[in-house]
């Protein structure tokens, strides 16, 4: 029987039954799975490192016999680390795992049992050790040197050798190359089955090449998972052109009354970015745009004037924000300026009374109601627009555009505007958000002073909550800020509910509300409400109030246990502060035991305000899938290649797509038959 792609993977030479379920648990189904499994390092058994002379931050192989191998429980919770300790004659080297890869991982290693090492040295308090590494026992028959030695994540029963005997059979497939000569010729790229057998059984003479994925069999791999995800974006764009909206026709009269009425003048960035998307609401196909601005650079003025635009053309607009929280905030203010002017501004929310509810659906439907505010609750089903020609989408970043489809399946195509202030660095928004077109605000309103921010360890802490009382003697209000905590993981952190007692005391001269994701809904409005009107000075919370609460008079934040949060949550939340005229302040309170990462990201946030900045950092420490979140990136799962690191490639394939459609933008071509059938497979899994 001949091999294809899509044979199942059991069919294949040497698998059989018990190996494909196996596989199959790995998420390798068929023959093209198996191909597409690449190794996830090399190692390069020519140049075998001693433990003496290891350097920090260094990818390194090693040889070496086991000393003891241990379990050490994990403070009071139940979880434990695990510790290899390995010697090479030359020196000692702890290896250590968080978690163990797979049941049954660390019976295999008994002391004096000779092992190899694959991972890069880390400096951890002063002490050089391995996290994580790869590490195998040897056993003899697997003993070949002087080779590249692929490696692959492995499981129990699955060791790189067996993966590796059941690849070289799959190799045998028939499969023609999807791309056309011309592009294999113009980007100098390897034939697939070429790079996928070279990939598996590496060309040892370029090993500093593989090592860096930089060998041509890589770059070709690579290659074309970014081709096909620049080929999806590129596509999802050519629909978008041939949707239909209304072209809104609108002199800007109500966006002027607006204006108008504001105790401010706009930013240049703000009046920008109005412009930007006015010039798309008068299109008759839908706008698809995001705008990027930093906390606080004033983003929901701008979703309220393009909204009014839209409203003057006569369409219906819309906003919907992530909380409850947040939705009711915009309310307030959209009533606030639209009402006087004689617009019906709506709330729809999962917590309205039935009869509330209803009356808002009607409304809603007949018309009367022209501006919605709401959260998720706007897309349900039981909820008709007369003619929604506007939606805003606030604070949900890729989420905007799952939101879009929904409403695309109700038959609806509104203008479609999502506000972030999550700032990515250009190259990546083009590639994550690729199907968005993009403003950025990059200016903030006049007469705001920089936020001071101190970190600030246990030993300090009558200080710091000196420091919060006398903002409060000036008029100021604070939020102190914990992290969510799970009951169930024994961590010595401290938890908001039980900290509330005790600052109730310490401040026993104002008024306290906590505040956590626990809580009703009408609860939290009404702590919320509190605190906008200043009947609360310190609102004590989780993480809740992370995105676009805005309380000008706040002017002081204190985050205990900073250490617990990424940067971009805590640009988030110190983003809560310096929104009015007030000097504001940002204490990260830091608790022990921290790693060098967490005060690193501490350093970070001392030093610079800029959104933009910060998220470069972040991203250089967790790289860009933890960065944006898995949901929220929409990043396709790669398999080889990476967004920072293989940059180049990126532009290429970007480039190489902008040809083939130029050609063919149908792929109504034989020559690019295989490009059509193989996206469509993408489509469905996302994947290269
Ligand atoms: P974000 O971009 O984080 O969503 P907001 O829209 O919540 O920011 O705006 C933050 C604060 O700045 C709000 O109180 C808002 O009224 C105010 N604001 C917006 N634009 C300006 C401006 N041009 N000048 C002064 N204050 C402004
Ligand atoms: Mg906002």
């Amino acid at each position: 029987m001949s091999l294809r792609p899509e044979t199942e993977v059991q069919f294949v030479k040497g698998v059989g039954p018990k190996l494909g379920t196996l596989l199959q648990k790995r998420g390798i189904y068929n023959v093209y799975d198996l191909l597409h499994y690449y190794p996830r390092s090399y190692e390069d058994r020519r140049a075998i490192h001693s433990i003496s002379s290891l350097q920090p931050d260094q990818l390194v192989s090693l040889k070496a016999r086991v000393v003891k191998v241990r379990s050490i429980p994990l403070g009071r919770s139940k979880r434990s680390m695990y510790e290899v300790l390995i010697t090479d004659g030359s020196g000692q080297v702890s290896c250590k795992f968080f978690r163990a890869p797979y049941k049954g991982y660390f019976e295999r290693f008994q002391p004096h049992q000779e092992v190899r090492l694959v991972g890069k040295l880390t400096e951890y308090k002063g002490r050089k050790e391995f996290h994580h590494p790869d590490l195998h026992p040897i056993s003899e028959e697997e003993e070949i040197e002087n080779i590249l030695f692929p490696i692959y994540i492995e499981t129990e029963g699955l060791s790189s050798k067996k993966i590796r005997a059941i690849v070289e059979k799959a190799l045998e497939l028939e499969e023609k190359d999807p791309f056309p000569d011309w592009l294999l010729k113009k980007y100098e790229l390897l034939a697939e089955k070429e790079a996928l057998r070279l990939v598996h059984f590496p060309d040892s003479d370029i090993a500093e090449q593989y090592l860096n994925f930089r060998a041509p069999a890589q770059r070709r791999i690579i290659f074309q998972e970014l081709f096909w995800m620049e080929m999806q974006i590129a596509l999802r764009r050519q629909g978008l052109k041939k949707e239909k909206a209304y072209a809104l026709k609108f002199n800007g009269d109500l966006r002027d009354k607006v204006i108008k009425g504001l105790p401010f003048q706009l930013t240049d960035a703000q009046l920008k970015a109005i412009e930007e998307i006015e010039m798309d609401m008068i299109e008759a196909h839908p706008m698809h745009r995001m705008v990027q601005g930093d906390v606080g650079s004033g983003k929901t003025l701008v979703a309220f004037l393009t909204a009014a635009d839209a409203m003057e053309a006569g369409v219906q607009a819309a906003i919907m924000a992530p909380t409850e929280i947040l939705a009711e905030q915009h309310y307030k203010n959209a009533k606030k300026i639209f009402e006087p002017l004689g617009v019906t501004v709506g709330l729809l929310t999962s917590q309205l009374k039935a009869a509330e509810k209803q009356k808002q659906l009607e409304d809603l439907k007949s018309g009367k109601i022209q501006f919605m505010v709401g959260t998720h609750a706007l897309i349900q089903k039981d909820v008709h627009f007369k003619n929604l020609g506007f939606v805003v989408i606030d604070e949900q970043h890729r989420f905007g555009v799952e939101q879009r489809q929904e409403l695309k399946q109700k038959g609806i195509f509104p203008h479609f505007l999502v506000m972030t202030a999550t700032p990515i660095p250009r190259t990546l928004a083009m590639t994550v958000y690729g199907d968005l077109d993009v403003t950025i605000i990059n200016e903030m309103p006049k007469g705001r002073q920089p936020i001071v921010t101190r970190k600030a360890f246990d030993s300090k802490r009558p200080q710091m909550m000196e420091f919060v009382r006398e903002q409060l003697k000036k008029g100021r209000q604070a939020y102190i800020v914990y992290p969510l905590i799970e009951e169930s993981e024994a961590i010595d952190l401290k938890n908001a509910t039980e900290e509330f007692e005790k600052l109730k005391t310490i401040f026993s001269e104002y008024k306290l509300g906590l505040l956590h994701g626990k809580m009703k809904p009408k609860e939290k409005e009404e702590i919320m409400n509190q605190f906008r009107q200043n009947e609360i000075q310190v609102l004590v919370s989780t993480t809740v109030i992370e995105v676009g609460v805005d309380v000008p008079n706040a002017n002081i934040i204190l985050i205990e246990h900073a250490e617990r949060f990424g940067l971009a949550q805590l640009h988030q939340l110190r983003g809560r502060v310096g929104r009015g005229e007030h000097k504001s302040y940002c204490i990260l309170a830091l608790g022990y035991a921290l790693s060098e990462e967490a005060v690193k990201r501490a350093e970070i946030m001392e030093s610079t305000l800029d959104g933009f900045k910060i998220a470069e950092q972040d991203l250089l420490i967790r790289g860009p899938g933890e960065f944006l979140g898995k949901r929220q990136s929409g990043l396709p799962g790669f398999k080889m290649a990476n967004l920072i690191r293989d940059l180049p490639i990126l532009h290429e394939a970007r480039s190489a797509v902008k040809d083939l459609l130029a050609k063919d933008a149908k792929l109504a071509k034989d020559e690019h038959y295989l490009v059509k059938r193989r996206l469509e497979i993408q489509a469905q899994n996302w994947v290269g």
